[in-house]
């Protein structure tokens, strides 16, 4: 069932039940009780025996034919004081039997009238009360036809709702589906809502936008292509340019010839530093290409050792020690992107560690958490959110050292974003950064 009929079932549900008892009230104001009133149907024939055959009797008789009655009856007649009669009633019904009517106590079955007002019968009459038990009254039948009704309304009302609900849910449970598609990068992903829906608006604004940022992200993409591919040519006639000019060396002064080449040998380190930047451009704009992820399992041990193996080697004085708290699982990723994520994180770590580093991998629920932690400067609470940020570097002349270009990071966030992931960095126990990732099984 769905959660929006299921939210207005208890609303409705009550909003009957309040109405019933106002139509009841109101119903019994204007026209009497009808649980009553239909208690007097169903004791008409002793009413017509009391009415029509005890009450035409001759003064002298009516004791007879009351008796008479009373062998033939299964219902009990009895003589009561007016005292008695009253004790049993509320305010309004003693009012009526004051004044000569029926009275009926449908709940138990029984009815009173005054043997008359001013004692012609017998002696004492005015002060006496007629009373009729085990009447052929079903009180339960009267309230179960009442609670029939009502529950027939509450049908009739909720099949509409139904409807309505479970075709809006749909559209909205389709729509969501849209935006969590769009979210997790297939950027083509539009919503196909009718125009009759009451959500087609919403809907229409959300496809313009998804149309906007489309566009905005293939432009953003091309431009970064561009650029990179732009920037490869000349990158390449310089170095080749460099290797004729070093070849091509010759001058009677070996001090000018060391000092050139040593330009020369300068300049290719800047040219080389340009193409890596350039390659790592490339593969950000094609990660940014990539909508749909190429997901498969792998055991974690293997995954765990390709990891490592492509890694640059480990510096030396360094110990990296891997936890993994789930032996035997298996990981259903991309994994060659997961991967290079989590190389980026080690390789940072290798960088920024004073002598150990540790990797863990556990199962938490529905979720994978990896984590990659270092003992060395950390990274302070300010800047946490900002090093994700393409280019940004947290000291420029500590990194340049390093050699980053400050896009391992961005690159890292984008994979976990396509495996509907995150990442977190806290203070490691060993006092450097932790990088934390948490990242869905079955992303
Ligand atoms: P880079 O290629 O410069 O390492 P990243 O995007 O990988 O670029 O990292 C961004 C910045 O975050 C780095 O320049 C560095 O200042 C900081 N950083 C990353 N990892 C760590 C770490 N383990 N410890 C301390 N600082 C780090």
């Amino acid at each position: 069932m769905n959660r929006l009929f299921l939210r207005f079932l208890g609303p409705v549900l009550l909003s009957i039940a309040v109405a019933s008892i106002l139509v009841y009230a109101v119903v019994t104001w204007i026209f009497g009780d009808p649980i009553e009133q239909s208690a007097l149907r169903q004791a008409a024939p002793q009413i017509f025996l009391i009415e029509q055959y005890i009450d035409k009797a001759a003064s002298d008789e009516w004791l007879s034919r009351l008796n008479k009655v009373r062998e033939v009856s299964q219902v009990k007649f009895e003589l009561i004081p007016l005292n008695q009669a009253s004790a049993n009633l509320n305010q309004a019904q003693r009012e009526q039997l004051k004044a000569g009517k029926i009275v009926i106590d449908a709940a138990n079955r029984m009815l009173y009238r005054r043997v008359d007002l001013d004692g012609e019968r017998y002696i004492g009459s005015e002060d006496d009360v007629l009373q009729a038990q085990d009447l052929p009254i079903d009180y339960w039948f009267n309230i179960k036809l009442e609670i029939v009704r009502y529950i027939i309304v509450a049908f009739v009302l909720l099949i509409p709702i139904g409807f309505w609900s479970r075709s809006h849910w749909r559209d909205i449970q389709a729509l969501a589906k849209v935006t969590q598609d769009f979210g997790a990068g297939q950027l083509d992903a539009r919503a196909s809502t009718p125009t009759s829906a009451s959500i087609y608006p919403l809907a229409q604004q959300i496809n313009q936008m998804a149309n906007r940022i489309e566009t905005l992200l293939s432009s953003q993409q091309q431009l970064l292509h561009s650029v990179s591919h732009e920037l490869r040519t000349p990158i390449a006639r310089l170095e080749f340019a460099l290797e004729i000019l070093q070849d091509s060396l010759v001058t009677h002064d070996a001090d000018t010839d060391a000092k050139q080449a040593q330009r020369i040998i300068a300049m290719q380190g800047d040219l080389s530093e340009l193409n890596n930047l350039v390659s790592e451009l490339l593969n950000m704009a094609k990660l940014d290409a990539q909508g749909q992820l190429q997901k498969a399992s792998i055991a974690l041990d293997e995954f765990v050792q390709n990891c490592l193996q492509h890694l640059p080697p480990k510096p030396s004085g360094l110990q990296l020690q891997v936890d993994i708290l789930a032996p035997g699982k298996s990981l259903y990723a991309d994994h060659r992107l997961l991967s290079r994520a989590i190389q980026n994180l080690l390789k940072n770590a290798y960088k920024y560690a004073d002598q150990k580093i540790i990797w863990r991998i556990a199962l938490q629920g529905e979720f994978w958490l990896i984590s990659v932690e270092d003992d060395g400067a950390g990274i302070p609470e300010a800047e946490r959110e900002k090093i994700f940020e393409a280019f940004y570097r947290l000291d420029r002349s500590r990194d340049r050292a390093t050699g980053g270009f400050g896009l391992g990071l961005s690159i890292v966030r984008q994979i976990l974003v396509l495996h509907g992931g995150r990442i977190s960095i806290s203070e490691s126990e060993l006092g450097g950064a932790k990088f934390e990732i948490s990242l869905p099984m079955g992303s």
